[in-house]
């Protein structure tokens, strides 16, 4: 399979993809109602003099959640402190970095349904009583400490809100959800990006783009980005409906934002399962393909386009996948 990147931004510099990054809420474009909630809860929480209560993020890779942490931390005033949860392995890994929290930070942990158990249950403490309990030595000789932590904000993110245990769910004050953006939504934040790296693009050219996007701001900015190399090719100093239109064939990404992997993973539904149902074991050994990256990348905007359901039975492929691959059922 090619492309295994696409929610990566490998491809762009890290300056760069930081200049993109927005950093406020006004400049974090879509999802309305989240924003007003959020600027009520810092606000609130600023009044006070507080730290602001504990915010889990869920949703799909590349719609938001690191970005919006950040806008938290700075809204706040506060420093932003990030870690993801493969890599906290011992309790003294995330001990290092509690203890070195600032009174009001913010600490974001990535991937939070991946914390290991042991991990987790140091976790309660510190988010509910900002105390820290840990075992210190071995054996016989081992003994538990408590230490005072300063008060902090955690933002968790998770694509998988379902793998999350109870009680770490129950100790989030504050829940947000990130669904997918609407095109007029990435059609402003493909516009926005587009100025921001010096290449404007048309509105026709941004809401084509838009579309085949999967409703993904990452995506949207990485194709924008292949955008920007063909319109050079072609000696173009803006991006034109006719350069997306070129950059979408040479991607092969079609007009509902499928590329080859998401019809790979329609067509061996198709040839070798006859649409289904499959489960997801089998899928991903077809793919070679982890079954969390099946489950996390590629399913969720499937669903969204109704071309294939998940039933209890495992995967299938519905009249409209068949439909848009050009297939009879
Ligand atoms: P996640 O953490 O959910 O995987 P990120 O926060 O890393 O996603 O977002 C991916 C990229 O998409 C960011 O670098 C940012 O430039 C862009 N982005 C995400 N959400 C928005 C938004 N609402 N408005 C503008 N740009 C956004």
């Amino acid at each position: 399979m090619q492309n295994k990147n696409r929610f990566l931004d490998a491809n762009i510099p890290d300056d760069m993809a930081a200049t993109i990054r927005p950093r406020s809420l006004g400049d974090f474009i879509g999802h309305e109602s989240l924003k007003q909630n959020l600027s009520v809860f810092i606000s609130g929480a600023k009044n006070r003099g507080e730290a602001m209560d504990h915010v889990l993020l869920y949703g799909p890779p590349g719609l938001g959640k690191t970005t919006l942490a950040h806008i938290v931390a700075n809204e706040l005033g506060t420093s932003f402190r990030a870690t993801s949860a493969p890599m906290l392995t011992k309790q003294g890994d995330l001990a290092a970095i509690l203890t070195a929290l600032e009174p009001m930070d913010v600490l974001f942990i990535d991937e939070i349904h991946r914390l290991p158990t042991a991990i987790e249950e140091v976790l309660y403490s510190a988010m509910e009583d900002f105390k820290l309990d840990i075992m210190l030595g071995e054996g016989p000789s081992a003994k538990s400490v408590r230490i005072d932590l300063p008060p902090f904000t955690l933002v968790g993110a998770t694509t998988r809100t379902g793998l999350l245990s109870n009680p770490l769910r129950d100790r989030f004050g504050i829940d947000l959800r990130l669904t997918f953006y609407s095109p007029n939504d990435l059609a402003q934040i493909i516009m926005r990006s587009a100025n921001i790296l010096g290449t404007p693009i048309d509105a026709e050219g941004a809401l084509m783009l838009a579309k085949s996007a999967r409703g993904t701001p990452r995506i949207a900015n990485r194709l924008l980005k292949r955008a920007r190399d063909f319109a050079a090719a072609l000696n173009r100093e803006r991006i034109t409906a006719d350069t997306i239109k070129t950059t979408l064939f040479q991607l092969h990404i079609d007009e509902c934002g499928l590329d080859e992997i998401d019809r790979e993973y329609m067509n061996t539904i198709i040839q070798f399962y006859a649409g289904g149902p499959v489960g997801i074991e089998n899928l991903s050994a077809a793919l070679s393909e982890p079954a969390d990256t099946i489950e996390d990348v590629i399913e969720p905007y499937l669903m969204q386009l109704g071309f294939i359901q998940r039933t209890p039975r495992g995967r299938v492929i519905t009249d409209l996948g068949y439909k848009h691959l050009g297939l009879e059922k």
